[in-house]
């Protein structure tokens, strides 16, 4: 068979299998949506898309995948990105480590040793690396995280203005975090305007196609499989993969790095987007979430992938390489 073929037929079976795994998985009830605030809990929770790119563009996708949901915090990693990207490596290490904490994701800790927050896929981390997106305020700051986003989708995303007010309204654990970091001076004292931007960029809308399309960016070291533009610089790609991996997953993430071996990162909102470097990106969307904060089937969908097609990055034998 020639080379072409088998990819073809690879293809081929890999959408059977997302096809197969979204027909078993879609009776499971387990977990429930996010309910910290009333437009989390309302979302239908039975929902289900599973979408993935390859790094070549060419797309699969299954179920709701054009149905729009808040980001939150999947996008902790693009604004990580966007943030070495414009103001580098030194300057972003000195506000936010790289080690994850075992602690949730809202813990209120620091490092205290380094004076910074630990990671930035968690909220302290987030809160830091919004302070630093560029704009005079925080209508011009928003526009500059569209932005971003529109390089990877084509489009400036619309964001759920009732996600994000609501988020404003209860968001006083973030505040407390916030407030916290400027006391230690590692953010800078507009910090209502950066907790409005850090509630703003939660309630992003995308879709799993769009998630998809992210993932296959930055699983192409910052070229858009598509358009071909250099979305994101290819070494700044390499830190947001690094820290996907040892952070994406909450506290699963040391769990997840065993068992499924791909660098992710998934929000309340119900999405997981995996990226496999050189490969691909697969992206899941399912409201129901276990008590750790991640989506009950997405996990259950990325678990069988990745051992069908040997997907985890350490198996010698994964047939995904790059050129097979
Ligand atoms: N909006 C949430 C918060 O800041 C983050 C959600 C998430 O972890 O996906 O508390």
């Amino acid at each position: 068979m020639s080379n072409l073929n088998e990819r073809e037929a690879r293809r081929a079976w890999f959408e059977a299998t997302c096809v197969d795994l979204h027909e078993r998985f879609g009776p499971l009830q387990d977990g429930e949506p996010a309910s910290y605030i009333p437009e989390l809990a309302a979302v239908d929770p039975d929902r289900f898309a599973i979408a993935a790119m390859t790094t070549d563009g060419e797309g699969i996708a299954v179920g709701d995948v054009d149905q729009p949901f808040t980001i939150q915090s999947i996008s902790k990693l693009l604004l990580y990105g966007l943030a070495l990207e414009t103001h580098g490596r030194d300057t972003v290490l000195e506000r936010v480590g790289v080690a994850p904490t075992g602690e949730p994701f809202n813990a209120i800790v620091l490092d205290d040793e380094a004076n910074r927050a630990p990671n930035p896929m968690v909220n302290a981390g987030a809160i830091a690396i919004t302070d630093l997106v560029v704009g005079a305020d925080v209508e011009e700051r928003i526009e500059t995280v569209r932005s971003m986003y529109e390089g990877y989708l084509g489009r400036k995303p619309e964001i759920d203005r009732d996600v994000w007010a609501s988020e404003r309204d209860t968001g006083n654990r973030n505040r407390a975090i916030a407030y916290l970091m400027l006391s230690r001076g590692i953010i800078d004292d507009r910090v209502e305007e950066t907790l409005d931007l850090y509630f703003g960029q939660c309630s992003v809308l995308v879709t799993t196609r769009d998630l998809a399309v992210i993932a296959a960016t930055i699983s192409n070291h910052g070229v858009h499989p598509i358009t071909g533009e250099q979305v994101v610089p290819a070494r700044v790609t390499r830190d947001m993969l690094t820290v996907a991996l040892t952070c994406g997953m909450y506290d699963y993430a040391g769990e997840w790095a065993f068992s499924v071996g791909i660098p992710a990162k998934s929000g309340v909102g119900g999405g997981i987007l995996g990226m496999l470097p050189g490969v691909g990106g697969v992206a899941t969307f399912s409201p129901r979430l276990d008590e750790i904060g991640n989506s009950v089937r997405g996990l259950r969908v990325f678990e069988e992938l990745s051992r069908e097609f040997e997907m985890h990055m350490f198996d010698p034998d994964r047939p995904w390489r790059r050129g097979t």
